[in-house]
């Protein structure tokens, strides 16, 4: 009998390609260019993303392989197209990354890469190059690769000094001012990788720069080597992709690995460890805002106790939405992450709420499975990217949006989640939308809960809701 392996099929996955990700990661480097090596259409459709969910101009190259390079090879196109950048860009840094089609071809951007550094003699660009097979795995592990590439690349083994890294997963720029505020508040002078607080959110000027201001120098990546400690902010990073464990192998920097600040515990845990690698105490103004949001939590449970929430999307953001529904009583029915993960579960399995043996943990998964689901459990809230909005449509279920992408809405680049400030307002709009729903659906639920519904409803010549 023939032996079948079988392949786990996906259906609109709950995940985006792996380039994608490293693309983000190296629009947070200052004065750096992003070549794409595979077909237009890769790097068209991770812009089209990425400027839609920022609202930002958002160039990515393209060495635009084409059949004939997809048969005899595309170092001609490669070497042609960091060329155009360079003239066209002037950058510091250019980040190549390879797509599907490059990487089934085998080609080796570093070599290319090198050659061409040789024979044009730019001594001074940095070529830093990155592995991200698109079916390789998710933009999780393609955002932590590029950040390991760069700090493999950039950091030296430098003289100690009393600054700190803080390397962070995916975040929105908002998120990342507050971050930088909070060290600042500490008095600790750090270096933050990737810095996208301005380059992916910018004020407007009247002048338009073709590579987006600040970002992280390459300066202060190569001193990262020499910090006094790293905290990367990611539970799920393993140590082939973690850029924090690659500066403690070659530079002996100690690392802490803490989740995404979303909620008190996990925000507790990132001012305390700020406390104690600064040696100075919790500024006062964390202290009232810990209270003003422990205040809202006994203000809202009675509500929230009433949540049966889908979460879904960028595995670090689905870890630490669940902590805070788990804290104010939001019921997690659908816990879910297209990436895969053999860690997920077990994460999740150290959080605490009441419903947790039956609730769907769900790594490498796709939307069709999300939205049975949702059906099958009386979900009444999804919190996730917008690419759940097809699940929202489909089953009148109310979406809040987290994660990338968004670009059914407007404003993602803008919104805070982290720290107490941003997490009471991520749950008072969880608490207003399970509110909303409730309403909306009020008479409804009370006519199928108490009277049987006559023929004419049955046949929908009745409408509820009016
Ligand atoms: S999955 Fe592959 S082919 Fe599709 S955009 Fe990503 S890299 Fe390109």
């Amino acid at each position: 009998m023939m032996n079948r392996n079988y392949v786990n099929l996906n259906t609109n996955p709950c995940k985006m390609c792996m380039p994608i990700g490293g693309c983000l990661a190296l629009k947070g480097i200052e004065q750096t260019m992003v070549m794409m090596h595979g077909s237009q259409g890769c790097s068209t459709y991770m812009r089209r993303h990425i400027s839609t969910h920022y609202n930002e101009p958002v160039d990515i190259a393209s060495s635009a392989l084409n059949e004939k390079e997809t048969v005899y090879g595309g170092e001609k196109n490669l070497k042609k197209g960091l060329a155009n950048v360079i003239k066209m860009y002037e950058p510091k840094v250019i980040g190549v990354l390879t797509t599907c089609l490059a990487e089934t071809i085998g080609e080796d951007i570093r070599a290319i890469s090198e050659s061409f550094k040789t024979e044009n003699n730019v001594s001074d660009l940095d070529i830093v190059t990155i592995a991200t097979p698109g079916y390789g795995a998710s933009q999780y592990e393609g955002y932590f690769a590029a950040l390991k590439a760069l700090v493999t690349y950039f950091a030296k083994d430098a003289n100690p000094s009393s600054h700190i890294n803080v390397i962070t997963t995916l975040m929105t720029p908002a998120d990342q001012r507050l971050l930088k505020e909070m060290l600042s508040d500490f008095g600790l002078s750090f270096v933050l990788l990737p810095d996208i607080s301005e380059t992916l959110d910018a004020p407007y000027e009247t002048q338009y720069h073709k590579i987006p201001k600040d970002g992280t120098k390459r300066e202060d990546i190569a001193k990262m080597g020499g910090a006094i400690a790293t905290i990367e902010i990611g539970q799920l990073v393993y140590d082939e992709i973690s850029p924090g464990y690659a500066l403690y192998a070659t530079h002996g920097v100690p690392m802490h690995r803490l989740p995404m600040p979303i909620g008190i515990t996990q925000t507790d845990a990132l001012l305390d460890l700020l406390s104690k690698l600064s040696g100075n105490a919790i500024p006062e103004k964390y202290v009232k805002q810990r209270g003003r949001m422990l205040d809202a939590m006994v203000d809202s449970h009675k509500y929230n106790g009433e949540g049966r929430a889908a979460i879904f999307g960028d595995p670090e953001i689905v870890l630490a939405t669940t902590a805070l529904c788990a804290e104010n009583g939001i019921k997690p029915e659908i816990i879910a992450t297209g990436t895969q993960s053999k860690t997920f579960k077990q994460f999740v399995e150290t959080l605490s709420f009441s419903g947790k043996e039956s609730a769907a943990i769900l790594d490498d998964t796709d939307f069709d499975t999300i939205q049975k689901l949702v059906r099958e459990r009386g979900v009444n809230l999804l919190i996730g990217n917008s690419d759940g909005k097809f699940v929202m449509e489909k089953e009148g279920v109310p979406l809040v949006r987290i994660g990338f992408p968004i670009h059914d809405q407007v404003g993602a680049q803008r919104k805070c989640y982290i720290g107490y400030e941003g997490s009471l307002r991520f749950l008072d709009d969880l608490t207003n939308t399970i509110l909303d729903h409730k309403h909306m659906h009020y008479r409804r639920n009370v006519i199928n809960t108490y009277f049987k519904p006559t023929e004419a409803v049955e046949k929908g010549a009745i409408d509820y809701d009016a």
